[in-house]
């Protein structure tokens, strides 16, 4: 397990309100649960629940809203996810989002969005490489470089992170529409793609594939949550408009496997997720171990790793125990990942050299 900590890591399937920790969402609910605003003792009792239905994950998210939805708290989340996320040695976080419209805080999709980003400017324990309008260039922000005994600098974990805007499937077609030209607004803020997801029994294709159709032609690269319950008319049609990658994909069946091989469409994999949401009865049967085998592109990714309670560590030491892999297999399947970020080639060739690095060490 150590040594998957060590490993260089690229996170493409994170969503930010499931990756919170459990210690700040208990301390967000006691201060609410003080106001009177809910019960903090049935909060904290399904906060600290392990193993969830689908159901009842979609449920926790709507608890998370409550407790997470202002500017100043969408701020520290964003940055202590992003600090989790290089204490694990990710490399490259591409974390999504769904922006939300909250009258009541005065918050708009757009001013949800600068509150992603005044977290991400925020982080001062690691580096962060990231976007601004200034520039359009990358830029590190970094706190106070510290310094060791002898007083040299010690060298700082530095993690890239970009940013997907998730259409709800709960929205109508209008407000997808504003996600993906928001999406587009804030480019220069690293946002690099568009992602559909939200409860899978909810919402009509039909209601997104406007929106979806039209990030297509602004030239923003979408992902799409697919086939997480079996629906074969939704699962051909995410198909057939070629998405550039696509999440979970549990439920697709030989045809359409058929499809997305021939397409090459990479697979963003949540083993813990897919086992814990009872998606899958149990790991042996998960699809990675075909997609691997096919020489398939995919990715392993936490989903949601505080709802989770994983790391991205976790997810490639589970991947090595359960379909037996080695340190090389790992190694390659972590580099591999880089191709499918959503990110120009300038940052990819950066995180090449990473892993160039990483494997004199680790290898
Ligand atoms: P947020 O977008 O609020 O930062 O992250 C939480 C949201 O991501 C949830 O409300 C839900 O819409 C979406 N989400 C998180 N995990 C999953 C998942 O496993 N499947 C689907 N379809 N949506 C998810």
């Amino acid at each position: 397990m150590e040594w998957c900590r060590e490993l260089p890591k690229i996170e493409l399937h994170a969503h930010l309100n499931g990756s919170v920790r459990d210690s700040t969402l208990l301390e967000l609910a006691k201060v609410l649960g003080e106001k009177g605003v809910i019960v903090f003792a049935d909060v904290a009792h399904v906060i600290m629940k392990n193993g969830r239905s689908l159901p009842e994950c979609f449920m926790l998210f709507d608890l998370f809203h409550i407790l997470t939805t202002d500017h100043q708290t969408v701020t520290r989340i964003t940055k202590e996810v992003i600090e989790d996320f290089a204490a694990e040695n990710v490399v490259y976080l591409e974390l999504r989002t769904t922006p939300k419209k909250n009258e009541a805080k005065g918050m708009t999709k757009r001013s949800y969005m600068e509150a992603v980003i005044d977290g991400i400017k925020a982080v001062d324990s690691v580096d962060v490489a990231f976007v601004t309008s200034d520039t359009s260039k990358l830029m590190t922000c970094s706190g106070s470089i510290p310094v060791n005994g002898t007083g040299s600098p010690i060298k700082r974990k530095k993690i890239y992170v970009r940013l997907l805007l998730s259409i709800d499937r709960r929205e109508t077609t209008a407000a997808a529409m504003e996600t993906v030209n928001l999406a587009m607004d804030l480019k220069d803020f690293g946002v690099v793609g568009i992602d559909l997801s939200g409860n899978p029994v909810i919402g009509e294709w039909e209601t997104f594939l406007p929106a979806l159709k039209h990030a297509k032609e602004l030239g923003l690269p979408i992902t799409l949550h697919c086939a997480e319950v079996p629906n074969k008319k939704e699962i051909q049609a995410m198909l057939d408009i070629h998405p550039q990658r696509i999440g979970h994909a549990c439920f697709l069946e030989d045809e359409e496997w058929r499809k997305a091989k021939f397409l090459k469409i990479p697979v963003e994999i949540c083993l813990t997720s897919n086992i814990r949401t009872e998606r899958l009865s149990s790991l042996h049967n998960h699809h990675f171990a075909d997609l691997y085998k096919a020489k398939h592109p995919l990715s392993l990714c936490t989903d949601d790793s505080g709802l989770f309670s994983t790391t991205l560590s976790n997810e490639y030491y589970l991947a090595a125990s359960t379909f037996g892999l080695n340190k090389s297999e790992i190694f390659v399947l972590a580099r591999s990942a880089i191709q499918y970020a959503f990110v120009d080639d300038e940052v990819k060739e950066e995180l090449t050299k990473v892993f160039d690095d990483a494997e004199k060490r680790l290898i």
